[in-house]
């Protein structure tokens, strides 16, 4: 192992095999990609590499709003007053002058009147910044994020006849697009398809418009496969201790031989930025971790403040619709 390599290791984490019979139940097959800048080809799977895509086949585009943020000029009177409100305040800042509540009580009022609900202004060329959602003017082509052979991610949940799973993105933002409540970020798209049948490999189109955090490097995967355990919150309360003891013996904190970090096929969610978030499938079904993309390493995206996008599936049926989530 290179030292380079012995850095890239330790940033991994390490994979469990002796999960007491206790933690069985819960204890759910995981394959850590582990993506690293390379050059993959069709055959190959990969973050950010060409996808085993058919020539014959249509391109998936998105058709879904797109946030943009919409510029307004300030009026000449609207930017004067806040130019003047900001040298009083500059000066009572240096004076430091106590009682000047009524004057901020009117400044405030005339600020909230000047944004009218923009969510910013740009104090160099003096325009209101009011994000809003529209549809592109023409279809949008996705890129591809990430193809996983069935052969490199054994367990794989996909449907009878295929072999490979294929996850293009809108590499934009969309609030809520179409089936994803409570989700801001790229638009997603998974297909899934027999490795065999692709004779023609497609070239496909580039959008013209993109976000740079959303346009992955081209990754190579070193998968393996793991023991993963999910969150604190999702073991039944009598288990808990069981946990704790069993991480202890390890001379750990459970909470790092649990929800593996990184890109990862299966395993088990974690709920570091809100509470657990229990998503059910329109069929009834609690849904189940299908994938994880995780911001930085080398495919270096960023998905929501430098966090995780994941992939839920419905367990019942994969021809359900999958749902998003960003932590
Ligand atoms: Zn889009
Ligand atoms: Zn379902």
């Amino acid at each position: 192992m290179t030292e380079e390599d012995a850095g890239r290791a330790s940033m991994w984490p390490t994979p469990v095999d002796d999960v007491p019979d206790l933690l069985a139940a819960y204890a759910r097959p995981a394959t850590l990609l582990r993506p690293t800048a390379g050059d993959p080809g069709p055959r190959d799977s990969s973050v950010g590499g060409t996808l085993l895509w058919p020539a014959d086949e249509p391109w998936p585009v998105c058709r879904a709003p797109h946030v943009v943020g919409k510029r307004e000029r300030l009026s000449d009177g609207d930017r004067e007053l806040w130019q003047e409100y900001d040298r009083r305040m500059k000066a009572r800042r240096r004076a430091r002058t106590r009682g000047s509540s009524v004057m901020r009580a009117e400044e405030d009022e005339a600020r909230t009147r000047i944004m009218d609900g923009a969510s910013a202004i740009d104090l160099k060329t003096w325009e209101r910044i009011r994000t809003v959602s529209e549809h592109p003017a023409t279809p949008v082509p996705m890129i591809p994020v990430l193809q996983l052979h069935a052969r490199d991610v054994p367990g794989l949940p996909l449907p009878e006849g295929a072999d490979l799973l294929q996850l293009l993105w809108c590499p934009d933002d969309h609030a809520e697009p179409p089936g994803q409540p409570h989700y801001w970020g790229p638009n997603v798209e998974v297909r899934h398809r027999a490795a065999a049948s692709v004779r023609t490999v497609a070239d496909p189109p580039r959008p013209e418009h993109s976000k740079g955090v959303y346009l992955p490097r081209p990754c190579v995967l070193d998968p393996v496969r793991v023991v993963d355990l999910p969150a604190e919150d999702e073991l039944p309360a009598e288990l808990v201790g069981t946990a704790h003891a069993w991480a202890d013996a390890r001379a750990v904190a459970y909470r790092h031989l649990a929800c593996l970090r990184g890109w990862k096929a299966g395993g088990w969610p974690s709920w570091h930025l809100t509470d657990l978030v229990p998503i059910d499938c329109a069929c009834g079904a609690r849904m189940r971790l299908l994938l994880t993309l995780d911001s930085g390493g080398d495919p270096k995206l960023t998905m929501g403040r430098s966090g995780e996008l994941r992939v839920f599936s419905c367990p019942e049926d994969l021809t359900h619709p999958f749902r998003l989530n960003v932590q």
